[in-house]
């Protein structure tokens, strides 16, 4: 026994060939991006900024903004949270950045192949039965 509990079913909801072939290049790379640990939600921002003195070239016309700054970004319970980075945090901790998208961009991908097989089900043909009291029922 190896402990791991067959999630899919398969005897009631086959899935298609292809459709696994996908899910198992998406679990490899999902894999791949997790083992490396280096995942960061949020997005980094460059930022050029006006200092306080009226005689500084951030004020002449055309301006010379200061920067650029470095702003990682996120939401932490529905509120934005800021932090300054370094140039040097700012390059390494960018891929971490992308390595987040790129998960979620997995993850959605994956929803659609399982909305896919959902709408696949042969048991669409049927007739609907009628809906359970109370509730309302949509047709594909
Ligand atoms: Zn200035």
């Amino acid at each position: 026994m190896t402990g791991i509990t067959d999630l899919c079913h398969p005897e009631t909801v086959r899935v298609a060939a292809s459709h696994q072939a996908e899910a198992r290049q998406i679990a490899a790379e999902l894999a791949a991006i997790a083992r490396s640990g280096m995942v960061l939600p949020g997005s980094i921002t460059e930022r050029r900024t006006r200092c306080g003195h009226r005689s500084c070239a951030c004020r002449a016309d055309p301006p010379r903004l200061h920067g650029p700054y470095w702003q990682w970004t996120r939401k932490v319970a529905a509120r934005t949270i800021c932090r300054w980075l370094s140039p040097d945090q700012h390059h390494d901790y960018q891929a971490w950045i992308d390595n987040d998208r790129r998960l979620r961009q997995l993850l959605a991908r994956l929803e659609t192949l399982g909305a896919a097989a959902l709408e696949a089900d042969p048991r669409w043909q049927h007739k609907p039965r009628a809906a359970p009291a109370g509730t309302r029922q949509t047709s594909p």
